[in-house]
C-alpha cells in the first residue's frame, strides 16, 4: 500500500490532501489553492500516485508563491509536468 498523507506543508502552509473518486470528472488530481486543498484519485497507488501528488503540489507551490501570476496557463502546466518527472 502506498503511504498517503492527508495533510502536508507547502511553502509553510498546511494543505489538505483528499483522496476522492474523480472518475466522473475525468481527472487524476486537481488543486484548489484558495482552499489549500489537493484532491487525488482514490484508486491511484505507487509510482502513479507519487507522480500525481508531485504534479498537484507543483501547482500549489506556483499558486501560493504568486508565480502563476507571471505565467500563462500553458507554462504553468508544463512546469507541473516537469515537476512530476524524476
Ligand atoms: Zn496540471
Amino acid at each position: 500500500m502506498t503511504k498517503k498523507r492527508t495533510r502536508a506543508k507547502c511553502l509553510g502552509q498546511w494543505v489538505d490532501i483528499q483522496h476522492c473518486d474523480l472518475s466522473e470528472e475525468g481527472l487524476l488530481g486537481d488543486c484548489d489553492p484558495s482552499k489549500r486543498i489537493i484532491r487525488i484519485e482514490v484508486t491511484l497507488e505507487g509510482a502513479e500516485y507519487k507522480r500525481i501528488e508531485a504534479h498537484e503540489f507543483a501547482h500549489m507551490k506556483m499558486a501560493l508563491s504568486g508565480l502563476v501570476e507571471m505565467m500563462s496557463p500553458e507554462l504553468e502546466e508544463a512546469l507541473a509536468v516537469l515537476a512530476e518527472s524524476k
